[in-house]
């Protein structure tokens, strides 16, 4: 058994009766991420009474993917030894900054193109 398959049980067992449709459940998560889909699912048999519906559990498992990426990112901003927290300083007296290209290359790209803004 797969970690789909067996997220599968787990739901099955965790919403008892409330559950049919292996198939379909099994192929939209086709493609989705182990992690992701373990975590998603954990998130739901602690959070919900009801078993979710097949949209409301791939709607939650974009947020997850988001809290991944962000946590990732995070990580790899405090491993980066070319920045101050994901910041490259251009002048430290007039406190001016840009993105580091290391380890935040989507903000230098677009503080390049004129885009960014500091949020
Ligand atoms: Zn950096």
């Amino acid at each position: 058994m797969d970690i789909h398959e067996s997220c599968f049980e787990r739901l099955a067992a965790a919403y008892p009766d409330q559950l049919d449709h292996r198939g379909v459940w099994l192929s939209s998560w086709a493609g989705l991420e182990n992690s992701v889909l373990s975590r998603t699912l954990s998130w739901f048999l602690k959070n919900w009474a009801r078993c979710p519906t097949i949209a409301e559990f791939n709607e939650e498992t974009t947020r997850e993917r988001d809290r991944q990426k962000i946590a990732n990112r995070r990580e790899i901003t405090d491993a980066c030894s070319n920045c101050e927290s994901g910041f490259v300083i251009l002048d430290a007296d007039k406190w001016i900054v840009r993105p580091c290209d290391a380890c935040r290359p989507e903000q230098y790209d677009r503080w390049q193109t004129g885009k960014y803004r500091a949020s």
